[in-house]
């Protein structure tokens, strides 16, 4: 397993990570199979989508605060109630298939890092799953 690191500069941004990724999956000697991304924090999550046209991360950002706004009446009064519901929407997971060591991404897929409550110093657990663990 390795550890990325990604230090996020806004409270609110999706960052494009797929570059840290595949340097980890290079790193980590895998080959074929898949690559699990695990984010270990409850205000933030991590998603797939567009990286060639960046609007796409804002437009991603802004629905998301618009769905879940800063000031509903929340009972969780760290005052980051609407982190935790956006990160638990977008999810703390994701799975890329890994064939001959890069990632088998679509043509305008990048794997986006969601920060809902930053800037903060963040981890992202890149754990590889070998193809022969995964074959009957
Ligand atoms: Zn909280």
């Amino acid at each position: 397993m390795r550890a990325l690191r990604v230090k996020t500069q806004r409270a609110e941004e999706l960052i494009d990570i797929t570059a840290q990724v595949e340097r980890a999956v290079r790193e980590l000697g895998l080959r074929d199979g898949a690559v699990m991304l695990y984010v270990p924090h409850t205000t933030a999550g991590i998603t797939i989508n567009e990286n060639a046209d960046p609007s796409v991360k804002e437009d991603l950002r802004d629905v998301l605060a618009k769905l879940v706004p800063r000031d509903l009446n929340y009972k969780h009064l760290e005052g980051n109630a609407h982190a935790h519901v956006r990160s638990s929407l977008v999810g703390h997971s994701a799975l890329v298939p890994v064939e001959d060591g890069q990632l088998k991404l679509g043509t305008w897929q990048g794997v986006l890092f969601c920060e809902f409550d930053g800037p903060r110093e963040r981890t992202v657990w890149v754990v590889p799953l070998p193809s022969s663990t995964l074959a009957a």
